[in-house]
């Protein structure tokens, strides 16, 4: 992804302060002084993320810098050093992300979560919902000034087909008097398959109506905004519902993915787990006399040994939930014919056999067990008898998939 950034900033104390507020997160800054400089950047780095821009240079003192970055189609974040509300409305018309003042801390503090926000934004689509043209492409041209990208649908059916097919969608902005379906029951009919996390949703306005609100809200809708609104306002509503939503997804990521493998843990395959399959399949493995790697090439051998181990079942399993159980336990839940899914294990455990783990330039070789069930009136009884299968594979001398 890109992280390149332009600043241009004529003070030298705040120049390095931005340079090292960004470049200590991992950006690339390109600093300027003047426009001068600005104008060599620009011309050798046509990929920035962004532009952090100093209204007043010495070389241009009426936002001539600004207008130079936008020609060039990129992201201007403007730094100034005086507050004037109609030259921040036209800043604003015109294009500019945000327009900060210099004078504070707290204002200045305010760019890196800003600049953090444009590139999280182009994980983004949003599908803008309103029988408008004019309202729709408005909305369409705030949300892509942020990278943010976007769909259109005219009214709650159309927009109800698009989710369905469209995984990309990531939140909905809908107004509500729409034809064929409204704003408030297209919400309604969403939430029975999604929640507020999966897909945001932000209502849009222009009634007079102040029970609209609360129908929104109780519908499902994750925030609510009047028509006509100030595009600061829309912003910090549409950066809000993001942060809600990207933060609820890493506390799900990682209440359900083992850290050291990346793998699924115990819990996601219980949440997840394909319920009322008459061929669901399940596998457990572990590693054949595990305590001696870890005894031999140190605890770091060991943890190289399960990752790499970890990636091999996900190759061979690309489809199927594969789980880190504990310690050098995996469990795999593969739902198709029974055969086929020992035959493919077996693969599997030839591979692993085959295998040279490299750590430290020294080689670790490795070998696995494997019980696997049919299904059996419950996952958990499904696990045991696999797992009574792996102590089987054990005793019969490792290194071999039991089934039956
Ligand atoms: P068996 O063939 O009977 O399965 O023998 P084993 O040595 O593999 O089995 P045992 O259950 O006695 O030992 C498992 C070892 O796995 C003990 C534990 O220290 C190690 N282990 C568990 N989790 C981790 C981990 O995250 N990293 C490393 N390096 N070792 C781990
Ligand atoms: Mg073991
Ligand atoms: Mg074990």
């Amino acid at each position: 992804m890109n992280r390149k950034i332009l600043v241009v900033e004529d003070s030298l104390t705040f120049r390095n302060y931005l340079e090292q507020l960004l470049t200590q997160v991992g950006y690339q800054v390109f600093a300027a002084k003047n426009i001068a400089e600005a104008n060599a950047v620009l011309l050798n780095e046509p990929d920035l993320l962004c532009c952090v821009l100093d209204y007043c240079l010495p070389d241009g003192q009426d936002g001539e810098v600004i207008e130079l970055a936008l020609t060039h189609n990129h992201k201007v974040i403007v730094l100034t050093a005086l507050f004037n509300p109609e030259l921040r409305e036209n800043m604003l018309a015109k294009g500019v992300v945000d327009y900060l003042l210099k004078d504070s801390t707290a204002s200045v503090s305010y760019i890196l979560p800003l600049v953090q926000r444009l590139e999280k934004n182009q994980q983004h689509k949003c599908l803008v919902v309103d029988d408008s043209q004019m309202v729709r492409n408005h909305v369409v041209q705030l949300l892509e000034h942020q990278y943010i990208s976007t769909t259109q649908a005219e009214h709650g059916s159309e927009a109800l087909a698009q989710l369905e097919s469209d995984p990309n969608i990531t939140f909905v902005i809908t107004d509500h008097d729409m034809p064929e379906k409204d704003g408030v029951s297209m919400i309604r009919d969403i939430r029975q398959t999604r929640d507020r996390n999966q897909l945001p949703i932000l209502g849009l306005s222009a009634t007079d109506d102040a029970t609209l609100t609360a129908q929104f809200l109780k519908a499902g809708a994750n925030d609510f905004l009047n028509k006509p609104f100030n595009p600061e306002e829309f912003y910090c509503r549409v950066h809000q519902i993001l942060d809600m939503k990207e933060a609820t997804n890493e506390l799900y990521r990682m209440a359900n993915q083992d850290a050291l493998t990346g793998l699924w843990n115990r819990r996601y395959l219980f949440n997840q787990a394909c319920e009322g399959c008459s061929e669901r399949n399940i596998a457990m493995l572990d590693i054949d006399h595990f305590k001696q790697v870890n005894d031999n090439y140190g605890h770091d051998g060991g943890d190289t040994a399960l990752v790499t181990v970890a990636k091999i079942l996900s190759l061979y399993f690309p489809n199927d939930i594969v789980a880190r159980f504990g310690g050098e336990e995996f469990c795999i839940q593969a739902c198709g014919e029974f055969e086929s899914f020992t035959r493919r294990l077996d693969k599997l455990r030839q591979r692993i056999e085959k295998t040279t783990i490299t750590h430290n330039h020294t080689a670790i070789k490795l070998t696995i067990s494997i019980g696997v069930a049919t299904v059996q009136s419950s996952l958990d009884q499904q696990i045991k008898l696999a797992d009574d299968r792996l102590y089987q594979a054990k005793e019969a001398g490792r290194n071999r998939v039991i089934f039956n």
